[in-house]
């Protein structure tokens, strides 16, 4: 018997969504809600779908979380939305930021460290950094594209 609904899922992301922008974070832009049947071990992951777009994100869960209570649900998918956050894609400083500055305004426990019954780190933090580095790329190439740009264009 499933605890969460699908529906229940897609509300809690967009209530994730609308709090950190009430909290003033850029939230990238989530554009899909996917369930994975194949996870052993992860609960969830967020993918940056390419660094062309690299505003656009998909969170996956796990179809375990279904059986999961509602507010681990909860809380693993304000964990996801706030990787969409610039800076955020792995669990430094600025995540634990967010994650404390939501804590703190709307009492959920969005947790950097895995609580003992959700454990939900589905990144591979090498992968991490690597998406890390391609908006770091991503970035200073556009920086560089508008300096080569004459000024009179603008
Ligand atoms: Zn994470």
């Amino acid at each position: 018997m499933a605890n969460v609904t699908y529906t229940e899922m897609n509300e809690m992301l967009n209530q994730a969504v609308t709090r950190l922008k009430s909290l003033g974070y850029k939230v990238g832009k989530v554009v899909d809600l996917e369930i994975s049947y194949r996870y052993s071990r992860a609960w969830a992951k967020c993918t940056w779908n390419s660094p062309r777009y690299y505003k656009s994100f998909t969170i996956t869960v796990s179809d375990r979380l279904f059986k999961a209570n509602k507010e681990s649900v909860r809380d693993i998918i304000h964990h996801e939305v706030i990787h969409t956050i610039p800076g955020c894609f792995n669990h430094g400083t600025m995540f634990k930021n967010v994650a404390g500055h939501c804590n703190k305004k709307f009492g959920t426990h969005i947790s950097v460290t895995a609580p003992d019954e959700v454990v939900y780190f589905g990144h591979d933090s090498s992968q991490a950094r690597e998406y890390e580095k391609c908006i770091e790329q991503f970035k200073q190439r556009r920086k560089a594209a508008l300096k080569a740009a004459p000024s009179s264009s603008m």
